[in-house]
């Protein structure tokens, strides 16, 4: 938009230097003076002069933004707001000059400089509060400080720019600094604050080994770590650049409001032309004429509704942004609004996704530790949250974990590896079933009854046991899923996992329909099914296996920013793990939309009324629209819709903890 390149301090002191210059328009002008009786003093020709003079410099210095923005705008074949203002402008001061030069008629300078002065205040008001929705993407990128303190290999600590940071660089944070980069802690212990980041208010306990992100703050101690990426590939950065994307990128509701905008000024242009014509055809003077047709296009100008939109979208991705709700693909958050079912998947996202092991069940002569660390020696290579739990349970009983040869992962099934010679798998029970393998069920049904997850370990085609392992449902979840049915939406679980599994989540969350032991495909299918059933369906998953759930849901919003790939293919990612994000998620679509709604009726609703004023269909009762009310009417339907971009909040969110 032409009117963007000007900044908001050019717009002030351009408002400000041609608000004084209008003192002496106002007092000079005939029309002003006459008001006072003070037409007899005042009136020799030379004061004419004078008032051209100032009034010239008003025009020139005041409506040059506008100027330049008609001339931009005609280039670029796409006449909009500036051109109307320009245009307008324009034609009130060539009408006057060539009247104080000589040609009879009535000069309506005075009018000319307030409607260049409101016009200017109104432009610099707009320049602020954009520059206010943006700035909260700036206090996310000023999360990164400049400076850091390299420890070279020498041993020397130096300070040098955080953009000079490379990868494998070692680096101190000290107590109360803010980290320079993401990267992984060698030496030293401490308390890091992520809620900028993360919105997790709780200070988190790092020690060596963990991995810590640009922008965090370090609380009390002080350590040694290691850089992983370079600054501009650190998580904020990459956040900042997402969030950026989204709100330059535009949406089905941007276009109707450029297209709306088109129309307006059309509809400017010939409401314009009608009423120079009709006025003339009356036999009305020709400055009175002039005076109504200028009052008319500055009255439909479109300025309001080119911001109407863009605001409001800078203000809800800000929001989102900071509580931690990142949206990549604006379409498909304007759509959130209307979705009718949310699916979830179960494990990380309904649950915690950490896998404790409970108990392992020995099928044939083969010890429980023997299960474990076989099971453990292929689970080394994999990164579901079940490998994690199993091999944690190894460690914690010292067992050995062997070298692993030709492993795979088998997604939505289990993995398979060669340990010692001997083939091994850690599968589902559905892996079983579908081949064909027979056990004594009674040997596990009580862990299902538990709610417990069970894998099979398969030595050489020989079942030799079973692991069952619990996971903790989310404190929040009970509460989200609540939240969700009070707003009208269906939540639905999906799961590779066990039909009882299944079952009881879906019990103790209250949630009615279930898919269970789902294999990464079917998951697809069982969403193009509850599309075809007419449902608009939302995917929350994590974004790892659930990458193509996530692109056939209508809005797929993915779990756990710090994974790349849920940063990929999601539309919105959200940073925490917490489920009731996924119902500000509706919240804030709803309360963004109705906002847009709200901010196009009040950019454009109003024309109906003030385009047959300003026109002088009243003007037989008396009541006609000079230029410069014209531009407050304008101006104050732009003050309204940046004030109520600006109030847009995501609203009560959803309840924290267990109901
Ligand atoms: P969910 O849909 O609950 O996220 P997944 O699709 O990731 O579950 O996995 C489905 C099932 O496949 C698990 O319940 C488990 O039985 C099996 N499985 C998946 N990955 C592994 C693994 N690394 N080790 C053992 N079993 C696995
Ligand atoms: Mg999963």
């Amino acid at each position: 938009m032409a009117h963007h390149a000007h900044s908001a301090g050019d717009f002030g002191r351009r408002f400000w230097i041609s608000l004084i210059l209008t003192i002496p328009v106002l007092a000079l002008s005939p029309a002003v003076q006459s008001l006072f009786g003070l037409e007899a003093r005042m009136a020799f020709r030379g004061s004419l002069y004078v008032l051209l003079f100032f009034s010239t410099a008003i025009f020139f210095y005041g409506g040059w933004p506008f100027l330049s923005g008609l001339v931009g705008e005609l280039k670029a074949r796409l006449p909009g707001m500036m051109t109307l203002i320009g245009l307008a402008i324009t034609v009130a001061w060539t009408y006057s000059a060539v009247v104080v030069l000589g040609v009879p008629g009535s000069i309506f300078f005075w009018e000319l400089a307030t409607l260049i002065d409101i016009m200017l205040l109104g432009h610099w008001i707009e320049a602020r509060s954009v520059l206010g929705a943006s700035r909260a993407l700036d206090s996310l990128a000023a999360l990164i400080p400049s400076v850091a303190h390299r420890k070279n290999p020498d041993g020397s600590i130096e300070d040098v720019p955080s953009t000079a940071l490379s990868v494998n660089d070692l680096f101190i944070v000290l107590p109360g600094e803010k980290l320079p980069a993401d990267g992984v802690i060698i030496e030293g212990e401490t308390s890091i604050d992520e809620s900028l980041l993360t919105g997790e208010s709780v200070p988190v306990g790092k020690h060596a080994g963990d991995r810590v992100v640009a922008g965090s703050i370090n609380m009390q101690g002080s350590f040694t770590a290691r850089a992983d990426r370079k600054r501009s590939e650190s998580f904020v950065s990459k956040v900042i650049d997402l969030v950026r994307k989204a709100q330059a990128s535009k949406s089905h509701t941007q276009d109707l409001a450029d297209r709306a905008a088109l129309w307006l000024t059309i509809t400017a242009l010939v409401s314009g032309g009608i009423t120079l014509v009709s006025w003339l055809a009356v036999g009305a003077a020709f400055a009175y004429a002039i005076e109504r047709t200028v009052t008319v296009m500055i009255i439909t100008c479109p300025h309001a509704l080119g911001l109407a939109i863009p605001l409001v979208v800078a203000v809800s991705t800000g929001l989102a942004a900071r509580n931690g709700l990142l949206i990549r693909n604006r379409t498909a958050f304007e759509e959130a609004r209307l979705i009718d079912a949310v699916v979830f998947d179960k494990t990380g996202t309904l649950t915690e996704g950490r896998f404790a092991v409970r108990a392992v069940v020995p099928f044939a002569k083969a010890s429980e530790d023997d299960i474990l660390s076989l099971a453990a020696s292929v689970e080394a290579r994999s990164e579901h949250p079940i490998a994690k739990g199993i091999l944690k349970a190894a460690t914690d009983h010292s067992l050995r974990v062997a070298e692993v040869t030709h492993f795979e992962a088998m997604k939505g099934v289990g993995v398979k590896g060669v340990v010692n010679g001997g083939q091994i798998l850690v599968v589902s029970p559905g892996w079983l079933a579908d081949n064909k393998v027979s056990y004594d069920a009674a040997l596990v049904e009580p862990h299902y009854t538990q709610r417990r997850t069970v894998v099979f370990v398969v030595l050489n085609k020989a079942l030799v046991g079973a692991i069952a392992l619990g996971d903790s449902i989310r404190p929040e979840a009970r509460a989200a899923i609540n939240t969700l049915t009070a707003m009208g939406i269906k939540s639905i679980l999906l799961t590779g996992d066990k039909k009882e599994i299944a079952e009881a989540v879906s019990k103790e969350l209250g949630i009615s329909e279930y898919y269970a032991e789902l294999l990464p495909a079917q998951k697809v299918d069982a969403i193009n099914k509850l599309k075809s059933r007419g449902l608009r369906v939302a995917m929350v998953g994590d974004g790892i296996n659930d990458a193509p759930a996530l692109a056939t849901a209508d809005v797929g919003i993915a779990v756990g920013a710090g994974t790349d790939i849920a940063i990929e293919t999601a539309d919105i990612v959200l940073v925490r793990s917490n489920p009731a994000d996924v119902a500000s998620v509706f919240t804030l679509a709803r309360a963004t939309y109705r906002k847009m709604f709200q901010n196009l009726f009040w950019a454009t609703g109003y024309n109906v009324v003030a385009i047959p004023l300003a026109a002088g269909a009243l003007a037989s009762i008396g009541v006609v629209i000079s230029p410069a009310l014209g531009a407050v009417f304008m101006s104050v339907s732009t003050v309204i819709v940046a004030i109520n971009a600006r109030l847009l909040s995501i609203g009560t969110r959803a309840p924290r903890g267990p109901a």
